[in-house]
Formats: structure tokens, C-alpha cells, sequence
């Protein structure tokens, strides 16, 4: 990527690693350095070591899609092998079929699926431990 670090203004975990973020949910970046990011977090300051972080120069527009392991906890095992994270107000949908777009019921927004993203990006949703602390 070509941009300078105060062009990232959004993040997201790609590791899978529970850092009290969401899965495929992107956060407002605070600060920048070479080895970390401090995200806005509902507000409050959060900081993440930069190799767990994809990095973005703008609002992200589409929902990301975020593949279940299949012991995981959360959300409930009807929703399937995968669910989708709103780029706007972060919640978490289930995935009907295959649409290429979806309305969210949050925020209302209408967003594309980034179905291209499976499989490269490696988003994956933790076993046990993760809390989902975040509202
Ligand atoms: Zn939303």
C-alpha cells in the first residue's frame, strides 16, 4: 500500500487474536506509530499492535464476511459457517444465501457483501474465548 500513515483512518483485526475488537468490524483510527495503532473503540482509546491490523485510507463500504469455526459460541450456530460485519455501525448479521448486497438492521444502511474477501483475507471468528464484550 502506498499511502502515508496519516492517510489510514480505519482498521480491522485480521489475526486471530481477541483483542476486545470484532471480527471484520472496522475502527476509527486515533493514532498511528510504527508498532501500533490506537483505535476509537466505542469511544475509548485501544491500543493494537499493527501486524494484527488491516489498515484502510477510507470508510469502508462493505459488510465483511467473517467465517464461523464450528465449535464457536457466538453468534448462535443456526446462523452457519459465516456472518457478515456492518462497515458502518459494526453489527453482526446473518447471511442469508449468497446476496450481493444486504440491508442493515441497525444502522439501515445497504452495503455489498465482500465475498471476495473469503479465503484471502482469513477473517475468522475465535472458538471459545471470544467475549464479543463489545455492544
Ligand atoms: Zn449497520
Amino acid at each position: 500500500m502506498r499511502a502515508t500513515p496519516g492517510e489510514f483512518q480505519w482498521a480491522r483485526l485480521h489475526a486471530d487474536v481477541n483483542r476486545g475488537l470484532r471480527r471484520g468490524a472496522w475502527y476509527r483510527v486515533i493514532r498511528l506509530t510504527e508498532d501500533d495503532v490506537v483505535l476509537d473503540v466505542n469511544r475509548a482509546p485501544l491500543r493494537v499492535p499493527r501486524p494484527l491490523l488491516e489498515l484502510a485510507t477510507s470508510p469502508p463500504r462493505r459488510w465483511s464476511v467473517v467465517s464461523r469455526l464450528r465449535d464457536a459460541v457466538r453468534p448462535p450456530p443456526e446462523w452457519g459457517d459465516q456472518y457478515a460485519a456492518c462497515p458502518v455501525c459494526r453489527n453482526r448479521a446473518r447471511i442469508k444465501g449468497r446476496p450481493l448486497t444486504m440491508r442493515c438492521h441497525r444502522c439501515d444502511g445497504v452495503f455489498r457483501i465482500a465475498w471476495e474477501e473469503l479465503g484471502v483475507k482469513g477473517i475468522v471468528a475465535r472458538r471459545h474465548d471470544d467475549t464479543f464484550q463489545e455492544t
